[in-house]
């Protein structure tokens, strides 16, 4: 047992060295003190049945890359297994632990979990550090700015923020002298687990498009901001939901996992606006950080945001319940074959792009399923590597048109809408192979196709491929006319509470 106190920096959703103060301030609170310093990250034993394989595995070499940059610093990352709240107690006595830093998360499980940290460690005389890292602004002083309501939509959002300086420079981590080092830094039984250790066999998994870790992170984030022309001229209504290559940056991963600061993200799109002329919020690259903003603070000052009941944003829709047709959408079998090939994407690859979330997240719920968001929100937690809370409750509320947009009746259409950018269904030909060699013709309503052309094209619908669970043109409409109930009875109940105030 150690005889020397010891500050443990908390690795959770701040997989990073740059831009992390909380670390920083465990460094140095080290140094000055002259305590040991460790780094850890917990693995909770029910990981496997609480993230999806792909996300696993990206969090696994997120946390080797960690250990890597951190040996890098005379340093390791210490991973112990087990709930925090069962861990800490023990580490607190064993390392006689006098500092605990880590950064601010709203995710209420977390917060939830923060709360019996907090009254341990004020038992066992341990100070901890908390610092807002994970967003550019610390969204409860917001929402004090904005007496303690949530602005529901962007632009009162961006208004709030307008004036508030985010500082220009980022924490560089410096080394970790040797004296801050515990006698067991070489230990094996703090190892980064493998997935094989995990029970996954790694070779089960697809392959791996977006690797984990803070090296990818600002090696991807360094390629898309030397495209300068890209960066000033994106919009985000303009980029493809299915072009083979992603048309965006796909740094919502790093950024979810904390691999990438969003700090460092928008100092570097600020350098380059200074440099030349730039699109602007909502639709620029800017402006997608700031909707990332936007859903944390919502997320933080909104009771039950990732539930429809008790949620006082969420509009109440008397969803219906089919397992089936959930499975089919889950699994990309719903017999429209945009809507599966994103499906089937996303399950292999964990990343899909935004508008063809818009396309599937509106097809499970008021488009066509009738089925409530928060059961395609939790599938998109599984098989999601970037997947986010606040980011995906509130992006589902969006689509499903229960809160913070309200035109129900515009409805993505699962044919019409993947032409626009790939009239050959060249994405659906990869996603979904038993289409193939469909003639261009069909490959958006394979069920038109004629028997003669299902027989050469090699697939028969109903046999190799699925008929459609639904009719989209008929029942959208169907689903419309629900919609517009259902916002009926929203508007009385809520003018009866006016009423009775
Ligand atoms: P870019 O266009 O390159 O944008 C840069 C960054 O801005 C992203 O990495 C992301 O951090 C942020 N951003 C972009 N769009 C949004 C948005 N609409 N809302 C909030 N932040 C945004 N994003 C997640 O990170 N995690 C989720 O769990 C998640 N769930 C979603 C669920 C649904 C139903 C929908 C419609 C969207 C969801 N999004 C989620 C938002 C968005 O689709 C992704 O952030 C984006 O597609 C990621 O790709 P990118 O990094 O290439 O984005």
């Amino acid at each position: 047992m150690s005889k020397v106190c010891t500050v443990v920096h908390w690795f959770r959703l701040d997989l990073r060295l740059h831009d992390n103060y909380a670390f920083r301030n465990a460094l140095n609170e080290a140094e000055n003190r002259q305590y040991l310093l460790r780094p850890i990250y917990l693995v909770d034993d029910d990981i496997t049945r609480k993230i999806g394989v792909n996300r696993l595995r990206f969090l696994i070499q997120s946390l080797q890359d960690l250990n890597s940059n951190l040996k890098k610093l005379n340093s390791r990352l210490f991973v112990l297994r087990g709930k925090a709240t069962e861990v800490f107690p023990k580490l607190f006595d064993d390392w006689q632990v006098k500092y605990l830093t880590m950064q601010v998360d709203i995710d209420p499980v977390l917060v939830e979990q923060d709360e019996v940290i907090e009254k341990l460690a004020e038992e066992k005389d341990v100070f901890i550090v908390r610092r807002v890292q994970h967003t550019l602004y610390d969204v409860h002083s917001i929402l004090k700015k904005n007496n303690g309501s949530v602005p529901l939509t962007y632009q009162k959002f961006l208004s709030l923020v307008s004036n508030i300086q985010i500082k220009d420079s980022i924490e560089i981590t410096k080394k970790v002298p040797d004296q801050c080092n515990p006698v067991d830094i070489a230990s094996n039984e703090y190892n980064v687990p493998t997935l094989n250790e995990l029970g996954i066999e790694e070779n089960s998994l697809g392959v791996c498009k977006y690797p984990g870790g803070e090296t990818e992170a600002l090696k991807r984030l360094n390629i898309y901001m030397a495209k300068k022309q890209w960066v000033c001229t994106f919009e985000k209504p303009k980029t493809s939901p299915n072009s083979i290559e992603p048309s965006t940056t796909v740094l919502s991963p790093y950024l979810s996992h904390g691999c990438l600061s969003s700090k460092h993200f928008y100092l570097k799109l600020k350098s380059i606006e200074n440099e030349m002329s730039h699109s602007q919020p909502p639709v620029s690259l800017l402006g997608q950080l700031m909707w990332r903003e936007f859903y944390y603070m919502a997320g933080a000052g909104t009771e039950n945001f990732d539930k429809m009941v008790g949620n006082p944003v969420c509009t109440q829709i008397p969803w219906g319940k089919n397992d089936e047709h959930l499975k089919a959408w889950a699994e990309g079998r719903t017999g429209y074959p945009f809507v599966d090939a994103i499906m089937r994407q996303l399950k292999e690859e964990g990343w899909i792009h935004h508008l063809a979330r818009h396309m599937v997240a509106c097809f499970l719920t008021r488009g066509d399923l009738w089925i409530s968001w928060e059961e395609g929100a939790k599938i998109f937690e599984d098989f999601l590597l970037d997947y986010d809370w606040a980011l995906n409750a509130g992006n589902w509320m969006w689509l499903s048109a229960s809160a913070f947009f309200y035109k129900y009746f515009r409805v993505y259409s699962p044919v019409a809408f993947g032409k626009k950018t790939d009239k050959e269904g060249l994405y659906i030909r990869k996603y979904v192979p038993e289409l193939k060699k469909y003639p261009t013709e069909f490959i958006y309503e394979p069920w038109k196709a004629p028997k003669t052309i299902q027989i050469t094209a090699g697939c028969i619908i109903g046999e190799d491929y699925p008929y459609r669970l639904v009719d989209h043109d008929k029942i959208h409409k169907e689903n419309i006319k629900k919609m517009s109930a259902a916002y009926k009875v929203n508007k009385e109940k809520k003018s009866l509470k006016r009423k009775l105030k």
